[in-house]
């Protein structure tokens, strides 16, 4: 990078925002795939929005691509800088502006890490479900700009059903307000979901206004085990299907119920094929009423265990295994594609029976975890990515995957987004006119293609 645009960015955040040793650079060359790297030209970290649009201008006019980063989880590629050029990381813009308890409202910078913003709401008795897994980290612009989902998605929605405004610098350097503090606003075409899930290639968010809701009063933690895997996937639609929506329902299968028993040892059995947790909440009544009907179709539907967590440090430690599930995984293998294909929630069980033929026919071991009550269950494929001859099957173990997912009715990716792990089968999961409307909705906003250009899009 020329070092006029280096002493521009200096002038412009000054100079200790401004990174370009080669240690720095690697840092940001990742994300958290293990299968994609591209390393920066220069890093810069913003403290504000009028940082951002100068930030912005200058790219333009040099036509130097720009990739935005919060904390750099995700997990298909979109933080990795493909074209060198800058990296914008917004860590820096980090604070909760506004809780406004009467308003049931939050104003927040897009730097914020999604559990301190929680842990700033648990105080005030209030609440926001998006709960992506890799909370400890993630902030919330990477967040909204992958429209994360978790295990609470599946009673409360994702991310796009909390974000009622945004500011977003454009590649031009303008900086634009979408959206508002109302709940309801029908003003003109919605283009607050449009940013919502963009993955950085329309803008960078700058500030996020979001609906907050009150605290459920009450939450019960249900552990069931099984010895068939699509038993347990047919129970899930079973719950559903009695009207009972849990706050969660997450599947773990049993090669990382046995890593949660070599870590924590909480006494599960090592030999069983699936565990289920649930977590239901609301009022003491209807909290106690749901727990006691789903232990009961638990049973009826083939658990060799199921059972109440007996407090609430229980409960905290099977959430605490759950969420340390990813990790688990990605220790085992030098790679590890966790894949986020998602069926209709009636076509469970058979989406199970066909990873496990995937699997044996491909012989790469796929690891089951996540959100069973969306028919989000991510299927993660072990293997190792500098084996050329293993790599040319992975391909084509990932399409088999994908393409089983669409014949069941399902969708190319629940909520990990489509990044550069996915674009080569876009055109398989949208409608030509589709794709050609969102291209032309992405030269609108970025003419020149240099925000986080090589994403979602094929030859772009
Ligand atoms: C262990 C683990 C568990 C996970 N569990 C879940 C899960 O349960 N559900 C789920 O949905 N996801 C999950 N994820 C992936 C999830 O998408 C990310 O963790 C999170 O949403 C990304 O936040 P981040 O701050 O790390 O963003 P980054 O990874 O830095 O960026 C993500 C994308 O957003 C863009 N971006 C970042 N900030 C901005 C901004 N301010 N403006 C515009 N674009 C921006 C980037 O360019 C990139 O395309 C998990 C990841 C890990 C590693």
């Amino acid at each position: 990078m020329k070092p006029e645009i280096i002493h521009r960015l200096q002038e412009i955040v000054g100079k200790d925002d401004v990174l370009s040793a080669r240690e720095d650079l690697a840092t940001y060359s990742y994300d958290g795939t293990t299968n994609w790297t591209g390393t920066p030209e220069v890093v810069v970290l913003p403290r504000t929005t009028g940082q951002i649009s100068e930030i912005m201008k200058l790219a333009s006019r040099h036509r130097i691509a720009v990739t935005p980063r919060g904390a750099g989880t995700n997990i298909s590629g979109g933080s990795v800088p493909t074209r060198g050029g800058i990296v914008l990381c917004t860590v820096k813009m980090n604070r909760v502006l506004d809780i406004n308890k009467t308003n049931l409202t939050a104003v927040v910078e897009p730097g914020v890490v999604l559990q301190d913003f929680n842990n700033m709401l648990a105080k005030e008795n209030l609440f926001y479900p998006p709960d992506p897994q890799s909370f400890l980290g993630c902030t919330m612009g990477g967040t909204i700009a992958e429209n994360s989902g978790g295990p609470l998605c599946v009673k409360y929605g994702v991310t796009k059903h909390y974000v009622l405004g945004l500011e977003v610098v454009l590649p031009s350097g303008y900086v634009m307000k979408v959206g508002g503090s109302t709940v309801k606003n029908r003003t003109g075409y919605d283009l607050v979901p449009l940013f919502t899930g963009s993955e950085g290639t329309l803008g960078v968010i700058t500030g996020i206004t979001l609906r907050l809701i009150p605290r459920p009063a009450a939450r019960r933690t249900l552990m069931a085990i099984f010895d068939d895997m699509t038993l347990a996937g047919a129970v899930v639609s079973s719950i559903l299907g009695a009207g009972i929506v849990p706050a969660k329902i997450e599947f773990v299968d049993n090669f990382v119920i046995r890593r949660i028993e070599e870590k924590m040892k909480i006494g599960l059995p090592v030999d069983a094929k699936t565990m289920l947790l649930i977590d239901v909440d609301g009022s003491e009544a209807a909290v106690e009423s749901e727990a006691d009907r789903i232990l009961e179709l638990l049973k009826e539907g083939g658990a060799r265990i199921a059972r109440r967590a007996k407090d609430e440090a229980e409960a905290a430690l099977y959430w605490k295994a759950r969420s340390a599930g990813f990790a688990a995984i990605y220790s085992a293998a030098r790679t590890v594609i966790a894949e986020d294909v998602t069926v209709p929630r009636d076509r469970l069980s058979e989406y199970i029976q066909r990873l496990d033929e995937i699997s044996r026919k491909s012989g790469f071991p796929i690891v089951l975890i996540g959100h069973a009550g969306d028919g989000n269950i991510h299927p993660s494929v072990s293997t190792d990515s500098t084996d050329k001859e293993d790599l040319e099957r992975l391909e084509d173990t990932l399409t088999a995957i994908f393409e089983m997912a669409l014949e069941l009715g399902g969708t190319l990716s629940g909520e990990h987004g489509i990044g550069l792990e996915k674009k080569r089968l876009l055109s398989r999961a949208l409608d030509p006119m589709a794709i050609d409307a969102m291209r032309k909705i992405k030269t609108i906003f970025d003419p020149d293609n240099i925000m986080n250009p090589d994403k979602i899009w094929e030859n772009a």
